[in-house]
C-alpha cells in the first residue's frame, strides 16, 4: 500500500488522479490533498477519499473549509493553511508519492521539498522543471527520488525508452525524439484573426479537456515549448535532438527515433488517465479506465511540421533552451504572467508571445545554478513582463 499526497488536487490533473487512485484502493491511498482556493471542490473531495490532511495554499480559505469539514463526517481531517504547508505534507513521512499537479511556478517549491525527501514524484508540473532545470534533477539525484513524467508526451517518450531507462541520464542509442502536439485550436485558423480571438476560443481546445492556462498554452503552442525543454532535461538531449510533430489526432503521443532506423510510438485514446496509471503502476500497469482504442475509427493519422511564424512561442522555447541559463525561467514567467493577462482580457492573444520576446530581451543567460539564482530571475521576469503589459496602448 503506497501513500500518495496530490498537489493541486482540485485541477484537471487532480481530478483525474483521483479517479485513477479510486479504482485502486488496495495498492494507493490518499494522505493529503490540496488546493489553491476552491474550497467546495477540495470538501467533496475529502468526503469521498478522506485524507489525513487537506490544504488550502490561500490561507484566506481555510476557515470556510475548516468549518465544513468539522461539521462532516470526515471531522478527523487536519486542515492545514498556506504555502508552507504546501511542503509539509508533500514530506510527510507516510507518503510515497506525490502527484505534483499545481499549475505554474507555485508548484515548484513543494515539488521540489518532495525530490529532497526522497518521493517518487509524478510531475505533471512542467513549469516546476523548465524554471529550475539541473537544480531539481539534482535534488532527485542527490535524494534518489524517482521522478516520472505524466505529461502525456513525456510519459510516452518514457515508455518508449529501454526498460531500465532512469529520467535524467543520458538514453543511449537514441537518435532524435519526435514530440508530438496537436496544433491547438488555431492550427488552421487564418493568421489575420489570431489578433482578435477570445479566451473562451482559446481555452476550447479540440482534443484535451484541461486548466486554463495550459489550454491557452496549448493554443500559442507554448505548451510544447514548453514541453521541449522539459523533453531536453528528462531525457538529456540537445534541443536538435528534439522534433515537434503536429499530430492532430492526438492518438500518438510521441515517438522515440533510435540509431537503428526503429521508431517506437505509444498510443492511445487522449486521455490523462493512461498517463497517469502508468507512472503509478510503474514498473508495472493497472487499469486506468481509460476505453480502449479503436484503431479503426482512428483511421489515419497526419503529421505536419509546425509553423513558427503562427506559433512565435515555440520559436522563443528553443532560443531560451540553447541560451540556457536563466532563460528557460524567464520565458516561463513571462508566460505566465502574459497568459494570465490574456486571460483577464487585458492584451491580446498575440501579444502574449510579444511581451514574452520583449522581457527575455532585457535578460542575458546568466548563471541558474542555485535556487535563489532561479527565483530572482523569475521574479524580476515577472515584473519587466507586467511593465510591459502596462505599457501595451489600450
Ligand atoms: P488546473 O488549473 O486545472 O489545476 C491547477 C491546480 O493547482 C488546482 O488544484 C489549483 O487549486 C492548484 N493551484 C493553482 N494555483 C495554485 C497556487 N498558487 N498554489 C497552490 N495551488 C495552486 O491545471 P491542470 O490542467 O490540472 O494542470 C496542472 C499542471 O499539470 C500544469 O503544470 C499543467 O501544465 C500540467 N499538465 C496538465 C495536463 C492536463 O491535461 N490538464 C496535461 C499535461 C500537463
Ligand atoms: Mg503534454
Amino acid at each position: 500500500m503506497k501513500g500518495i499526497c496530490i498537489l493541486g488536487a482540485t485541477g484537471s490533473i487532480g481530478v483525474s488522479t483521483l479517479d485513477v487512485v479510486a479504482r485502486h484502493p488496495d495498492l494507493y491511498k490518499v494522505v493529503a490533498l490540496t488546493a489553491n482556493g476552491n474550497v467546495d471542490g477540495l470538501f467533496e473531495q475529502c468526503l469521498v477519499h478522506h485524507p489525513e490532511y487537506a490544504v488550502m495554499a490561500d490561507a484566506s480559505k481555510a476557515d470556510a473549509l475548516r468549518a465544513k469539514i468539522a461539521a462532516s463526517s470526515v471531522a478527523d481531517i487536519k486542515v492545514l493553511a498556506g504555502a508552507e504547508a504546501l511542503q509539509q505534507v508533500a514530506t510527510l513521512e507516510n507518503v510515497d508519492s506525490i502527484m505534483a499537479a499545481i499549475v505554474g511556478a507555485a508548484g515548484l517549491i513543494p515539488t521540489l521539498a518532495a525530490a529532497k525527501a526522497g518521493k517518487t514524484i509524478l510531475l505533471a508540473n512542467k513549469e516546476a522543471l523548465v524554471m529550475s532545470g539541473q537544480i531539481f534533477l539534482q535534488a532527485v539525484r542527490d535524494a534518489g527520488a524517482q521522478l516520472l513524467p505524466i505529461d502525456s508526451e513525456h510519459n510516452a517518450i518514457f515508455q518508449c525508452m529501454p526498460a531500465a531507462y532512469t529520467t535524467g541520464t543520458v538514453a543511449k542509442a537514441v537518435r532524435r525524439i519526435l514530440l508530438t502536439a496537436s496544433g491547438g485550436p488555431f492550427r488552421q485558423t487564418p493568421l489575420a484573426d489570431l489578433d482578435h480571438v477570445t479566451p473562451e476560443q482559446a481555452v476550447a481546445h479540440p482534443k484535451w479537456d484541461m486548466g486554463r492556462k495550459i489550454s491557452v498554452d496549448s493554443a500559442t503552442m507554448m505548451n510544447k515549448g514548453l514541453e521541449l525543454i522539459e523533453a531536453c532535461l528528462l531525457f538529456n538531449v540537445e534541443p536538435d535532438d528534439v522534433q515537434v510533430v503536429i499530430h492532430p489526432q492526438s492518438i500518438i503521443h510521441s515517438m522515440v527515433d533510435y540509431v537503428d532506423g526503429s521508431v517506437l510510438a505509444q498510443m492511445g485514446n487522449p486521455d490523462m488517465r493512461t498517463p497517469i496509471a502508468y507512472a503509478m503502476a510503474w514498473p508495472e500497469r493497472f487499469d486506468s479506465g481509460v476505453a480502449p482504442l479503436d484503431i479503426f475509427k482512428v483511421g489515419h493519422m497526419d503529421f505536419e511540421q509546425p509553423d513558427l511564424q503562427r506559433f512565435p512561442c515555440l520559436k522563443l522555447a528553443y532560443l531560451a533552451i540553447k541560451a540556457g541559463g536563466i532563460m528557460p525561467t524567464v520565458l516561463n514567467a513571462a508566460n505566465e504572467i502574459a497568459v494570465q493577462a490574456f486571460l483577464d482580457e487585458e492584451i491580446r492573444f498575440t501579444d502574449i508571445a510579444k511581451i514574452i520576446e520583449q522581457t527575455m530581451s532585457q535578460f542575458s543567460p546568466e548563471s541558474a545554478d542555485s535556487l535563489e539564482l532561479v527565483l530572482t530571475a523569475d521574479q524580476q521576469a515577472r515584473n519587466v513582463a507586467h511593465s510591459l503589459i502596462t505599457a501595451l496602448p489600450a
